[in-house]
């Protein structure tokens, strides 16, 4: 552990600043609360290009995927090495990284579970060197939450597939090379059982990746036009109509990802609201410190039940830190609404207020990702405490 600690800390040490100290100084650093980048066109170019820079740098000194097995690039040490490098990279001011979440954190992982030892060699290394990024291509115009209604379809011919359909808030499919897709390969009526999975590249004729402008501004997401496109049959993840297996484990880690609190979809909101609170000087006010203190402990009290669930559960814990996740980041902006007042719904160009603005804005996008509030909700019913399904139209 010593050595891989000195290692991490030398190499960050080497290439990038400490963060600003435990305050937040006020204009120091970055203003972002909002940790996912929000930019496009040539900012976002340059912001993607400095990720993949930075990742190489950190794979080849191996410190990208710490506990990944050796014969696809990783380290193959614990959980525990890989946090431990984490948390001393948490200490500097690292570029943003977010481009990768879906390869880390979501696709990478399917492809680990349910990919051939070829799907592995070939996608795994570049995943996580980050020469190659992934997305996922699930939801559909009529399927969302109901995934297993989806209606993009592939059909064999011969040695290869012909996929036609629509995606629909694609997560930088627009920069990726590699999209999780999937497609029905069965009658519509055997809904989840008729499903097949495949590691589409976006450079395949037939892909059509187009922008979607959200609130923000930004155009994080695509939808992804599907027309005759060519799969080989060794880009079939998983089974024929074994897809459904594929996707709840994209699914459980685009759940984990959004209920990990280290997810870096935050960054420091409460230290940086205590920083607001001064800067506006209402660090004085009883109401406000009042507030502060709840949200406070608001993330305290989500550290220990993350803690407690995967201690207890040996799981990542899901859906109640997710819903937790969501309920402190409203409980966030609506302090940092009493505190900037009008300046909440202008870019007046001082730093750090319209980045609260901006995660105004985006907050409803994370209450839907990833499963929305309430199929979480349906989720802690069912599964963890056991209450009777929800009324399910015939067949589903
Ligand atoms: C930030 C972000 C990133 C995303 N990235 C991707 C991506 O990279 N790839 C991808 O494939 N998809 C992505 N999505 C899409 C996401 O998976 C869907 O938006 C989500 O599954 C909800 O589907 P929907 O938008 O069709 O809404 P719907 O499913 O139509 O839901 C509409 C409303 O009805 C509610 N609802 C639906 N069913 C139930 C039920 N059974 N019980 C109670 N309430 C219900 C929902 O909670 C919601 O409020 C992303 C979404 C967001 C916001």
């Amino acid at each position: 552990m010593a050595d891989l600690a000195a290692a991490a800390e030398a190499f960050f040490a080497a290439r990038v600043p400490l963060r600003a100290p435990a305050s937040l100084a006020w204009g120091e650093g970055s203003e972002d609360v909002l940790g996912v980048a929000t930019q496009r066109g040539e900012a976002e170019a340059a912001e993607v290009a400095t990720a993949k820079s930075w990742q190489a740098g950190l794979f080849d000194a191996g410190l990208a995927w710490v506990d990944g097995p050796p014969e696809y690039g990783g380290r193959g040490l614990s959980a525990a090495h890989a946090r431990l490098v984490r948390q001393i990279g948490a200490r500097y001011e690292l570029p943003n990284t977010s481009c990768f979440m879906v390869s880390h954190d979501i696709v990478g992982p399917t492809i680990a579970a349910h990919g051939t030892a070829g799907q592995k060699g070939k996608w795994l290394p570049v995943l996580w060197r980050g020469d190659v990024i992934a997305c996922q291509l699930f939801s559909e115009p009529e399927a969302g939450s109901d995934l297993a209604s989806l209606r993009t379809t592939a059909v064999r011919d011969g040695d290869e597939w012909i996929i036609t359909g629509q995606k629909v808030w694609s997560s930088g499919a627009h920069y990726s090379g590699v999209g999780e897709l999937l497609a029905r390969t069965g009658a519509t009526a055997d809904r989840h059982r008729g499903i097949t999975a495949f590691l589409v590249e976006m450079d395949a004729p037939g892909v059509d990746v187009r922008p979607l402008r959200q609130i923000t501004g930004s155009e994080h997401f695509n939808e992804v036009f599907l027309d005759e496109v060519r799969v080989p049959e060794a880009a079939r993840l998983g089974a024929v109509n074994g897809g459904w297996e594929v996707a709840r484990t994209t699914l459980g880690g685009e759940r984990s990802l959004m209920a990990d609190e280290h997810n870096g979809i935050l960054d420091e909101p409460v230290r940086r609201l205590f920083a607001l609170a001064r800067h506006e000087g209402a660090d004085q006010d009883a109401a406000v410190l009042e507030q502060l203190g709840e949200a406070w402990l608001r993330d305290q009290i989500l550290h220990v039940t993350g803690e407690r669930l995967e201690s207890a559960t040996g799981a990542p814990p899901g859906s109640v830190v997710k819903l937790m996740m969501t309920a402190n980041m409203e409980y966030y902006l609506d302090l940092a609404s009493k505190l900037l007042g009008t300046k909440m719904i202008a870019d007046t160009g001082e730093w750090g207020t319209f980045a609260w603005s901006r995660l105004l804005l985006g907050a409803p996008a994370h209450r839907i990702a990833g499963g929305s509030d309430e199929i979480q909700k349906n989720i802690i019913a069912e599964r963890v405490l056991g209450l009777p399904r929800e009324p399910r139209p015939a067949g589903k």
